[in-house]
């Protein structure tokens, strides 16, 4: 593949090379991880000298809340004001199911024509740390083809949404109108993520609800601990109504305020170079635990495990002989 043309045409905002980018970086394969590694460094410099940033915001909530019917509103507000949006998705539940939570080609269809949004599938794949990856250098790449906003979703189970908390500049929560009772459902960690949460369905019947529901959020959240990357009044609640589209503007508001005050602290910058860090060191982890599960290293791990099972050699021993014999 010739990867010089390949870049050049990503800085032009090309959505078939950009398409063709990100199946080059989903793939398993060797010499396309070879290119999609060379890729990356390609576009590094350029995007830095254009000063191309996009804002990167993390989408969670559990099925059924109206993830998909919030984003394509949204993205189609924001795509009338002149912005380019990319939205991608992480479904952890796509390893086992093969199938994806954006593979469903009847969602977001509005959106998906939009000449100025670019919506791309979960890969469906095995191991979290490989859909991490992917991710990362899918955002990657839609920043590099020059795309405002990139949204990520995710459904609210498990790792996922740390993973993608990792990885974006904003993290939202969109949670449903739910009795006094049920506000403990969601995880303190989870809620510790969030910059905003909004609660969907705030229309009809479910309106009163959900500005309860609201204030119940909001009270909870006073109690957190205070953030240093947060101003005054974040994290914060809000409602809105995703089929009346109603209080996105709001909401985008309240999220371009907060990434201003960001940057203009350093908090935005910040924040990404902790990113950084953090999944190159991830990734250094994956790499060792990939290194234990080739053949080589896992005969020696099963014979030395024998061995100390047998009493033959201490577990301490053991473990020295194999880092310093069989993974160095
Ligand atoms: P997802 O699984 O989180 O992506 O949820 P969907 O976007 O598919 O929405 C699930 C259901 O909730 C659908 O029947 C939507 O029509 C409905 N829904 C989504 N947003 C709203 C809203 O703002 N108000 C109301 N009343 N229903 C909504």
């Amino acid at each position: 593949m010739d990867i010089d043309d390949l870049k050049t045409r990503i800085l032009a905002g090309e959505r078939r090379a950009l398409a063709r980018a990100i199946t080059l970086v989903e793939s398993g394969r060797a010499d396309h991880r070879a290119e999609a590694v060379a890729l990356s460094d390609a576009l590094k410099g350029p995007v830095q000298e254009m000063g191309r940033e996009a804002l990167r915001i993390g989408l969670s909530g559990t099925p059924g809340v109206g993830k998909s019917t919030f984003i394509e509103a949204f993205g189609m507000m924001l795509t009338a004001q002149g912005l380019k949006v990319a939205v991608l998705a992480v479904d952890p539940s796509s390893a086992r199911s093969g199938g994806s939570i954006l593979g469903d080609k009847t969602r977001m269809e509005r959106l998906s024509r939009d000449r100025n949004a670019f919506i791309r599938p979960s890969p469906s794949q095995s191991q979290l740390g490989g859909v991490a990856r992917r991710t990362r250098e899918a955002i990657d790449l839609c920043e590099a083809a020059g795309f405002d906003v990139i949204l990520i979703e995710t459904v609210g189970v498990g790792q996922s949404e740390t993973m993608v908390a990792e990885m974006c500049d904003l993290f939202l929560l969109l949670l449903a109108p739910a009795g006094g009772d049920e506000l403990q459902g969601v995880k303190r960690g989870i809620m510790e993520m969030a910059d905003i949460l909004l609660i969907n369905k705030a229309d009809g019947e479910l309106k009163r609800q959900a500005i309860r529901t609201c204030a119940d959020y909001a009270g909870a959240l006073r109690l957190l601990r205070k953030r240093p990357q947060d101003p005054e009044g974040f994290p914060k609640a809000l409602t809105v109504s995703a089929v009346e589209e109603d209080g996105l503007d709001k909401a985008w508001a309240e999220m371009t305020a907060l990434a201003d005050w960001r940057r203009e602290t350093g908090h935005f910058a910040g924040r990404r170079a902790e990113q950084a860090r953090y999944w190159f060191e991830a990734e250094v982890r994956d790499g060792l635990l990939a290194r234990l599960r080739d053949g080589d290293a896992r005969a020696a791990m099963a014979s030395l495990a024998e061995q100390v099972e047998a009493g033959a050699l201490s577990p301490s021993a053991a473990a020295r002989q194999m880092l310093e014999e069989h993974l160095a």
